[in-house]
């Protein structure tokens, strides 16, 4: 499978070098390749990972049959309408961004919040996409690896479309996750409540002082 990772930050480059472990093509989309490449987080990451391609979102979104939204969730909209409507059209958008808001500072705000999301935004501007939300309330390290955390845990998943569910719970298994702990919440107006996890999640990553933790749903 061809995945484009939209994103260049540290969820977009772990979940990249996953796929791309497991044998996927990958591309991460950028605003500018050039200035990407010059940053030197993503050079030296470049250097460990030189079979994954980085392209323009516009390009990355071409070439990816299944795309992931790893930007910031403010600007995810528009990185999606800088990717160009007509490389998105039926395609499977797995949704990892969270809508901080940290203009009033630590910690951040959602907007949007309460009775729309994210998730649904996305859904709504861009109708020819099939978004799950997925993997946003956990740290990146254990999106890919939930091994990390011992014992039983959960990862969700939000969407309308069930055939795209389908395809990214089986993503989500060759990432290692068990079947069962992955749990369906239905329509993507359920990602408001994963997106509303985040003001507790980064409360807990205070008080605990890491970030090797995740939620279990006990009798689910
Ligand atoms: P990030 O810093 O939040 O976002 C980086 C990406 O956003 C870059 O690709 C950047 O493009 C793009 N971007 C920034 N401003 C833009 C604009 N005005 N227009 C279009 N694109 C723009 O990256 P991150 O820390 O890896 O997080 C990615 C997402 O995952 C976030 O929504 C975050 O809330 C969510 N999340 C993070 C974690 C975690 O473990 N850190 C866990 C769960 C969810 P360029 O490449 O051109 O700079």
């Amino acid at each position: 499978m061809r995945y484009a990772i939209l994103g260049t930050g540290v969820v977009g480059r772990t979940v990249a070098a996953r796929l791309d472990s497991l044998g996927h093509e990958v591309v991460i989309g950028t605003r500018d390749p050039v200035a990407t490449l010059a940053r030197e987080d993503y050079a030296a990451w470049r250097t460990a990972h030189p079979a994954v391609g980085l392209a323009t979102f516009p390009d990355a979104a071409r070439e990816g049959e299944v795309l992931v939204n790893a930007t910031g969730g403010r600007v995810s909209i528009a990185a999606l309408t800088e990717a160009d409507a007509a490389h998105l059209d039926g395609k499977i958008l797995i949704d990892i961004a969270n809508p901080l808001d940290f203009s009033r500072g630590f910690p951040p705000s959602l907007d949007p919040v309460d009775t729309d999301s994210l998730g649904e935004l996305i859904q709504r501007t861009f109708p020819q996409l099939r978004v799950v939300k997925t993997l946003n309330t956990m740290h990146c390290s254990i999106m890919v690896d939930p091994a990390l955390v011992p014992g039983e845990h959960n990862v969700f998943l939000s969407g309308e479309d069930a055939d795209a569910k389908k395809a990214v719970h089986g993503l989500l298994v060759s990432f290692g996750w068990p079947d069962h702990a992955v749990l369906d919440l239905g329509g993507i107006e359920t990602a408001r409540g994963t997106e509303m996890l985040l003001p507790i999640w980064l409360r807990l990553m205070g008080s605990l002082g890491r970030t090797d933790f995740n939620f279990h749903i006990q009798g689910a």
